[in-house]
């Protein structure tokens, strides 16, 4: 497997505040497959995902990323975990807003040793016309497209997603899930999504809902599940 997480456990604050919001989860993700998170709000998928990403720390478990093991990892081998293999999409797109479509996505790229060839990815993602633009001359969707754009231009192998479509209308989102779709298939990066959008349902390899910090279901489709087949 190339990812895998082994009982996660996870709690925030001390003594009778103490709330524990991981209570073991276990998954494994293949490379290249967009694994979906689900969960109600307070579910705990946004300290899961920042725990893969190396944001944030489990108390107890491991997450094992091509054999190697993320809590042997030193700051160094961690930090080059996080360069190597991560990029990071949220629901705000926290573009610097002085800086041009093409800039915002060239410092994702500056801690790259072979970043994706710019003005490809600029095409891919549809704002090579919109390159030299600053982001509030951009539409909410054409942000998230830049924010995607700088996060994937280093070729990480996972993406994290959490919920990046959470600003945008329906018709948007939509057209921001196709695109990571895209960039899936284009880039074979492994996606790891949070969101509540339904069009998830065509796209994803894996469907995983959260639950009291609990991995409640984990549905796997090797031809992406068909409309309807979920019980949401
Ligand atoms: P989700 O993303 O599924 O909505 P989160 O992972 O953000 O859920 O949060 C899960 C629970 O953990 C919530 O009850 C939240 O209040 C709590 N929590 C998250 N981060 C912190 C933190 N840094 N300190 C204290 N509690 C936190
Ligand atoms: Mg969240």
């Amino acid at each position: 497997m190339f990812l895998e997480i082994n009982n996660l456990k996870k709690s925030f604050g001390t003594g009778e505040s103490r709330v524990e919001v991981l209570k073991g989860i276990q998954f494994s993700v293949e490379k290249g497959e967009i694994c979906v998170l689900l969960g109600p709000s307070g579910s705990g998928k946004s300290t899961l995902l920042n725990i893969i990403g190396g944001i944030d720390e489990a108390d107890s478990g491991s997450i094992v990323i091509e054999g190697e093991k993320i809590e042997d990892m030193n700051e160094k081998t961690l930090t080059r975990y996080r360069r190597k293999h991560l990029g990071y999409v949220f629901q705000m797109y926290n573009l610097i807003p002085n800086l041009t479509v093409k800039e915002n996505m060239e410092v994702g790229a500056y801690l790259s040793d072979h970043p994706l060839d710019i003005n490809d990815l600029l095409k891919t993602l549809g704002l090579y016309d919109h390159r030299d633009k600053l982001p509030n001359q951009l539409s909410g969707g054409q942000q998230q497209r830049t924010s995607i754009g700088r996060a994937i231009i280093k070729n990480p192998s996972i993406l994290l997603c959490d919920e990046p479509t959470g600003a945008l209308d329906y018709h948007t989102s939509k057209e921001i899930l196709k695109l990571i779709e895209d960039v899936n298939q284009k880039y074979g990066n492994t996606v790891i999504m949070v969101t509540h959008n339904d069009a998830i349902k065509n796209m994803a390899d894996r469907v995983i809902r959260l639950r009291d910090g609990q991995i409640r279901k984990n549905y796997v489709n090797e031809t992406k599940i068909a409309a309807g087949d979920l019980d949401w």
